[in-house]
């Protein structure tokens, strides 16, 4: 398949951390440069024994999207908010949005939140600015949520839909929520912390980027939707580079703009954003959907992600595991890479210079234990990437 065997060519992309349709469009559209001034690019010091972490997560995937609905269970109105696959940092704050006029219905002022990740959170905060008391119920919170171990890029349509559910209807919504997201984000540019900042990335190649890469994986991964096409005026589109403006090796080399979410210092902002307004945090393991009825609060919001499968029974939740790994902070090294064909990129985190690579069978698969050697031989590649 066409688009599998692109998935398979694009490290950024195949590894969940960037919008493969922007980038590949980008690179079908690209615009002549307005001027090329050579930048500097300080080498990364890629070398197994400097990583510092390394992080699995599961992609909370549902071919149909995120379920953003509200049902009558145990006595509560549960409004459900879960199964944003690669995307809910992307999209939690337009995600959001749906969701809480069907919060509002209820009339409640006091509700209860299931689920301390990127999703739990900002609904909270989104609760809570529209003059809502909020108390979030959940068995971890940040650093130990899922949500943590992401890359931290833009990619609001990764990993979101499968192509076959993605109606002209799904895409306006999803439109709509992506373009009320990346408003909020912008809103935090510049904060203390950089939560969240936009960066230059490079994307190598051996071979032409119209041409796609050979497909390698054995897995069975559905053609995703890609929706980027309708908020390409989001973000610049990348130029091509000549050898003499870089210092890679690869013979084919463009830049791009990227979005980068600082997640440590994020997701603390988040906290004390939420428990300054009021907010309380309890900690409780629901092991049965049964237990909200238990809750004080008549409106329960369910942001339990890849949890609601086990809590709830949505057996659509497909796992899409992922490994993150941090290499020793470079504050010098502020671009992205994205080496394709190859299996790697790596973020400019200021936490951590994150690298990603692919496993062979990530998808429907929620083995959460690290396999050091796939991020070991990840850094490896990386530093082939340096001529
Ligand atoms: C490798 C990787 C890279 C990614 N990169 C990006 C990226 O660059 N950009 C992006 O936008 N997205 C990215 N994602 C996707 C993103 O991480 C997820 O979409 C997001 O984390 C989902 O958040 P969540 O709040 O729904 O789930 P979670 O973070 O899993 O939070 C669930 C919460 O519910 C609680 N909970 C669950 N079950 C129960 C229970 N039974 N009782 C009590 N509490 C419960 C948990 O304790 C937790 O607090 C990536 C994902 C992976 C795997």
């Amino acid at each position: 398949m066409q688009r599998r065997k692109l998935l398979q060519s694009v490290p950024g992309a195949l590894c969940g951390l960037m919008p493969l349709g922007a980038l590949a469009d980008e690179f079908a559209n690209a615009v002549k440069p307005a001027f090329r001034v050579p930048l500097p690019i300080a080498p990364v010091r890629a070398q197994p024994d400097r990583l510092i972490d390394l992080a699995v997560c599961t992609r909370p995937f549902r071919p149909q999207g995120p379920r953003i609905e509200a049902q009558p269970l145990h006595g509560k109105t549960v409004v459900h908010h879960y199964g944003h696959g690669g995307s809910g940092w992307s999209l939690s704050w337009g995600s959001a949005q749906p969701a809480l006029p069907l919060v509002l219905a209820t009339r409640e002022r006091h509700i209860a939140i299931i689920g301390c990740g990127a999703i739990g959170l900002t609904t909270a905060r989104v609760a809570q600015r529209a003059g809502l008391r909020v108390r979030i119920y959940c068995k971890e919170r940040p650093p130990e949520v899922r949500s943590s171990a992401a890359t931290g890029l833009w990619s609001p349509d990764s990993r979101l839909y499968s192509a076959e559910h993605a109606t002209p209807a799904v895409a306006m919504e999803w439109e709509a929520m992506a373009r009320a997201s990346f408003k909020v984000w912008q809103s935090m540019l510049g904060l203390p912390g950089e939560p969240v900042a936009w960066h230059d990335g490079y994307v190598l190649s051996d071979i032409p980027f119209d041409q796609a890469q050979p497909a390698t994986g054995t897995d069975a991964e559905p053609e995703y939707a890609e929706l980027e096409d309708s908020i390409r005026d989001l973000r610049p589109q990348s130029v091509p580079l000549r050898p003499e403006e870089h210092p890679f090796k690869a013979p084919h080399v463009r830049r791009l703009t990227q979005m980068v979410f600082n997640l440590a210092s994020y997701q603390r902002l988040l906290m004390e954003d939420f428990l300054r307004e009021g907010g309380e945090i309890e900690q409780r393991d629901f092991l049965h959907a049964r237990q909200i009825a238990g809750l004080r609060e008549r409106t329960v919001v369910n942001c339990t992600g890849y949890g609601a499968r086990a809590l709830f029974g949505d057996k659509s939740i497909i796992p899409v595991r992922g490994q993150t790994a941090r290499l020793i902070p470079q504050p010098e090294v502020d671009y992205a890479l994205f080496w394709r064909g190859h299996n790697v990129a790596m973020v400019p985190r200021r936490d951590g210079l994150l690298v990603q690579a692919q496993g062979p069978h990530d998808f429907d698969n929620d083995d959460t234990r690290v396999d050091r050697a796939l991020s070991e031989d990840a850094v490896r590649r990386l530093a082939e990437a340096f001529a």
